[in-house]
C-alpha cells in the first residue's frame, strides 16, 4: 500500500495518520472506522484554490457528494473553495454548518419544487439547471419568491472521458443535462434567455470520473467554447462562466497515476483562454469541481481481521467486520483498493489472499487477491484512499450500523460521525396498532 498524506510506520511497526497510531484508533473508537487526514484534506483543497483561484482567479467546487458531514462543510469553507451539492439533503447540511450560500451550487438531475424552494429561501449562489421541466418550475418558483434566480445549464458535449462505463457522463445517452450536437442544448439556452424570473450566467458539463488523460478536458473545453461561439452568433448572449466539472482520476492502485492540479489548471485555463480568443468571446471565468480527488485519498478505512478461510488450491478468504456497506464501490463499479496490516505495516508480504466483506452477497469483496503477511484475526486491516463515495454511498444493509469517522491530525483524534447504534436502526421502524404485542401472542397462542 502506498503510504500517502501523513501516513507512516511509527517505531511499534504500526501505520500512522495525522500522528495518530490506526491501532490505537481502532481500539479506542472501534472497527470499521473511517479515519480523515485533516492536513490532507485541507492540503488537497489548497492546490485546487492555488492552482485555479489564486493563479486565474478561477472558482473550485468541492463536490459534496463524494464526502459530507458538517466538519467536513467547516473545513471546505475555511479552505475558501465553493460547494456543490446535489439535493436538499446536502444543501441542508451545508446550512446547518453555516457554509456560506453564496458559496454553494446546486445540482441535480430531478431537483423537486421543495429542493428548489428550499435552496431560493437559502440564496444558494447558482442553481444549475439540468432541462426544461426543472427551468420553468424554477422560472415559476422564482418569480413566487420575488428572485430572479442565477442559473447556469448544464450541458452534455459527447466527449468521452477515458474511464469505466458506469461513471461516463459526458457521451450523449445520458441522464444528465442537455444534448450539445441535437440542438436540445441551443433550445434551453432560448428559453431560459426569455424567461423573466432566471438569469443565465454561463454553461456547465461534467465529462466523467476517475480521469487520467487531461486531454478529455481541453477536447471538453473545445466543443463547449465552439458551442458557446454558435450561442452568441444565433443569441447574442455569451457565457460569463463556464463550469467542466470534476473528475480528477486519484491513486488507489499502482495501475493508477493521478495528474498533477497545476498542470491540469494550466491546460484548462490556456485552453479557454484560447478558445475563447479565437471565436472572438469574452474570456468566461472557469470553474471546477473536484470531488474524490479532494476527499479520496484523505480517507482510510480501519477493519478488524474475523474468520480466515482457506480453500486448499483455491482462495484465501480473509473477513472483515465491514464491506460493501461501508464501502459499495468494489460491488457496484469492480472498484480496486490497496491495504495493509495497521498492526504489522512493516512486514513484508507472505502470501496472496481476497478480503470480503461480512454482508450476504457473494459479491461482498473488498478486495480480490492482494499480498499480505498472513493475515490473522484480530489485525488490523487498513484500506486507503476510501475519502470519497465510501462514506457518503454507505448503506444498511443487513442491518449493520455505519462506521464512525475521526478527523486525526498533530496527534488527536476527534469523532466528526458518530458510530450508528442499533437503537439508530429501528428509529423510523413502527408497528401498526394491529401488529401489536398482545395481538402477535393471540396468534402464537391460536395454535398452529
Ligand atoms: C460527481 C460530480 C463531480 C465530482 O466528480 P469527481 O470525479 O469526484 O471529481 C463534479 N461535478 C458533477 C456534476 C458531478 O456529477
Amino acid at each position: 500500500m502506498k503510504l500517502q498524506g501523513t501516513m507512516q510506520i511509527n517505531d511499534k511497526g504500526h501505520l500512522e495518520i495525522g500522528g495518530c497510531d490506526t491501532v490505537e484508533l481502532a481500539e479506542r473508537f472501534g472497527t470499521p472506522l473511517y479515519v480523515l487526514d485533516e492536513q490532507y484534506f485541507r492540503q488537497n483543497c489548497r492546490n485546487y484554490y492555488r492552482a485555479f483561484t489564486e493563479k486565474y482567479d478561477g472558482i473550485v467546487l468541492y463536490a459534496a457528494k463524494t464526502l459530507l458531514t458538517l466538519a467536513v462543510c467547516r473545513m471546505v469553507a475555511e479552505e475558501g473553495l465553493s460547494l456543490d451539492v446535489v439535493s436538499g439533503g446536502e444543501l441542508y447540511t451545508a446550512k446547518k454548518a453555516r457554509f456560506p450560500m453564496e458559496r454553494v451550487y446546486f445540482h441535480g438531475n430531478n431537483k423537486s419544487a421543495a429542493e428548489l424552494k428550499l435552496a431560493l429561501e437559502y440564496k444558494v449562489g447558482r442553481i444549475m439547471v439540468d432541462n426544461p421541466h426543472e427551468l420553468q418550475m424554477l422560472d415559476r418558483l422564482a418569480g413566487e419568491a420575488g428572485v430572479r434566480a442565477k442559473i447556469m445549464l448544464r450541458l452534455t458535449p459527447g466527449v468521452e472521458a477515458h474511464t469505466h462505463e458506469y461513471i461516463k457522463t459526458g457521451q450523449i445517452d445520458s441522464k444528465f443535462g442537455m444534448v450539445i450536437e441535437n440542438g436540445q442544448a441551443m433550445e434551453i439556452i432560448k428559453q431560459a434567455l426569455a424567461l423573466e424570473n432566471v438569469q443565465l450566467t454561463g454553461l456547465h458539463c461534467h465529462i466523467g470520473s476517475q480521469i487520467f488523460e487531461l486531454q478529455s478536458y481541453a477536447h471538453a473545453a473545445e466543443v463547449m467554447l465552439g458551442f458557446a461561439a454558435e450561442v452568441r452568433r444565433e443569441t447574442g448572449w455569451q457565457p460569463e462562466e463556464m463550469n467542466f466539472g470534476g473528475g480528477m482520476g486519484i491513486y488507489y492502485t499502482a495501475a493508477d497515476e493521478p495528474q498533477p492540479v497545476s498542470k491540469y489548471a494550466d491546460m484548462l485555463v490556456q485552453a479557454v483562454k484560447t478558445l475563447a480568443q479565437a471565436h472572438d468571446l469574452i474570456v468566461p471565468r472557469v470553474l471546477v469541481e473536484p470531488g474524490r480527488s479532494i476527499s479520496g485519498p484523505a480517507g482510510t478505512t480501519l477493519y478488524t481481521v474475523g474468520a480466515v478461510k482457506n480453500i486448499p488450491g483455491i482462495r484465501k478468504y480473509v473477513a472483515v467486520d465491514g464491506g460493501m456497506g461501508d464501502n459499495p464501490r468494489p460491488a457496484l463499479y469492480q472498484s480496486r483498493y490497496e491495504a495493509l496490516l495497521a498492526n504489522r505495516a512493516a512486514q513484508q508480504p507472505q502470501e496472496t489472499v481476497s478480503i470480503a466483506g461480512k454482508c450476504c452477497e457473494s459479491g461482498d469483496m473488498l478486495i480480490w487477491d492482494i499480498d499480505l503477511p498472513t493475515p490473522a484475526p484480530g489485525d488490523i486491516l487498513s484500506v486507503s484512499a476510501t475519502g470519497a463515495y465510501n462514506y457518503s454511498m454507505s448503506m444498511n444493509y443487513n442491518r449493520l450500523p455505519r462506521p464512525a469517522m475521526v478527523l486525526v491530525r498533530d496527534g488527536a483524534a476527534d469523532i466528526i460521525v458518530a458510530r450508528e447504534t442499533y437503537d439508530d436502526l429501528i428509529r423510523n421502524d413502527v408497528v401498526p396498532e394491529r401488529l401489536g404485542e398482545s395481538r402477535v401472542v393471540k396468534i402464537a397462542g391460536a395454535g398452529r
